[in-house]
């Protein structure tokens, strides 16, 4: 589920509810774009009672750490994945509530901002042990014996999300709910243990146009990456802004064509000896047809720019990685309101190289022991978008035949 953040628009000042996944907004009232540059992991408070957190008093904030995603596993002979949404405590120095629970869906969540009265408490574990307690926690472990050779975290978002707590003495209390919590062993505890305000942590919200001409990006909602309609650059919106990426277009006769974004990332797997698609081919024991033998260009992975289950997104990669002889690509460029929102970022597209070299190997036991040590070089990403013919109930991809069922894609957009 989508949590629901206040945020003000930069040219009016009007107040905008966003997803926290969004990256641009259009302002209801002024009509005007908006980009909001944001750093890994945003953060953000929950309101104490009904005030904003500027007039609640001095406040600790406890933190947890939201991820929604999916997470995959590679154990044994196969690749399993689960779908997880979590919110868990990072702060594991005092018997704070392990989890937020619903609260976060149920309330209108503010970013957090130098105006934030009060201390933040650090994460005392890694990101990743979190992460990893959601995936056991997700009852995604490796069965029976079968080792774990490789787990893959996609994220869709990830974020903090602190919990205000009042102070008085060494009695502590939600300032959500006015609940009292175990109290704290010395009256300096939190104090000592807390923070202010990082710099590093400031969000900024800026006018949606192209770093390059100045026409307006119409980006949606939580797309991360996006052409400029104008002048044939496209842009991916990093923790540092917009920042250049290159694009590509397949080919398509098609005017009905419908576009859907991947992306492409060059990277050559040394321990595999794998730098062309007929080495990847050959490696994970791919039947050679359709004159794929003969292709001798670089290897790329396909993966998914599009948000999607789990279950769709790594059958989709796999096919798409081991089409790209057939996708005809050139540089992308013009108008088209047929596009598909590119709303999952190049970096957790990368996460998911394992998983598709796994899921893609027919005889597991050549490439599945050397998963924990592979890695993967010159790797470079560019977004390409791909004609998929709409054939009522599917999306047909034009020149590799893979269908994805229209009803996957509806995130209530447009298409
Ligand atoms: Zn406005
Ligand atoms: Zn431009």
């Amino acid at each position: 589920m989508d949590l629901s953040v206040e945020q003000g628009c930069p040219q009016c000042g009007a107040p905008v509810s966003m997803a926290e996944a969004d990256r641009f907004f259009v302002c209801p009232f002024c009509r005007v774009s908006s980009f909001l540059v944001s750093p890994a992991g945003a953060r953000y408070v929950l309101p104490c009672g009904r005030n904003p957190p500027q007039e609640c008093g001095d406040l600790y904030f406890i933190p947890y750490l939201r991820f929604r995603g999916s997470i995959f596993l590679v154990s044994g002979r196969e690749v399993s994945h689960r779908i997880v949404d979590t919110t868990q405590l990072g702060f594991t120095s005092h018997p704070f509530p392990p989890t937020l629970g619903l609260r976060p869906q149920a309330m209108k969540l503010h970013r957090v901002d130098a105006q934030t009265p009060g201390r933040f408490l650090p994460l005392t574990i890694k990101m990743q042990s979190i992460l990893a307690r959601a995936a056991n926690l997700s009852g995604l472990a490796s069965r029976g014996q079968a080792t774990m050779l490789h787990r893959a975290f996609i994220g869709e978002s990830l974020s903090f999300i602190y919990l205000p707590v009042r102070q008085e003495e060494r009695k502590l209390f939600d300032a959500v709910t006015g609940n009292a919590l175990p109290p704290v062993p010395a009256a300096s505890f939190l104090q000592e243990k807390s923070r202010p305000f990082q710099p590093g942590w400031r969000a900024d919200v800026i006018a949606a146009l192209c770093p390059r001409c100045g026409w307006e990006l119409q980006g949606q909602g939580d797309s991360q990456a996006v052409p400029c309609p104008n002048c044939g650059t496209a842009w991916e919106a990093g923790g540092r802004g917009l920042q250049p990426v290159s694009w590509q277009q397949g080919e398509s006769r098609d005017e009905m064509a419908q576009w859907l974004p991947f992306w492409k990332i060059a990277a050559a797997i040394p321990e595999l000896a794998v730098s062309t698609f007929a080495d990847y081919l050959r490696v994970t024991r791919q039947p050679l047809l359709d004159g794929r033998s003969a292709t001798e260009g670089p290897m790329h992975f396909v993966i998914p720019a599009f948000k999607v289950r789990p279950g769709i997104f790594l059958p989709t990669a796999v096919r798409m990685t081991l089409s790209q002889h057939l996708f005809h690509l050139a540089p992308g460029g013009g108008r088209s309101s047929r596009r598909y929102p590119a709303n999952l970022a190049s970096s957790e597209a990368r996460q998911a190289l394992k998983v598709t070299l796994a899921a893609s190997s027919l005889d597991h036991k050549e490439v599945y022991p050397l998963l924990p040590r592979l890695r993967f070089t010159h790797v470079r990403a560019a977004l390409v978008y791909l004609p998929f013919h709409d054939d009522g109930h599917d999306l047909i991809q034009e020149q590799s035949g893979l269908a994805i069922a229209k009803n996957v894609l509806s995130w209530g957009r447009k298409l």
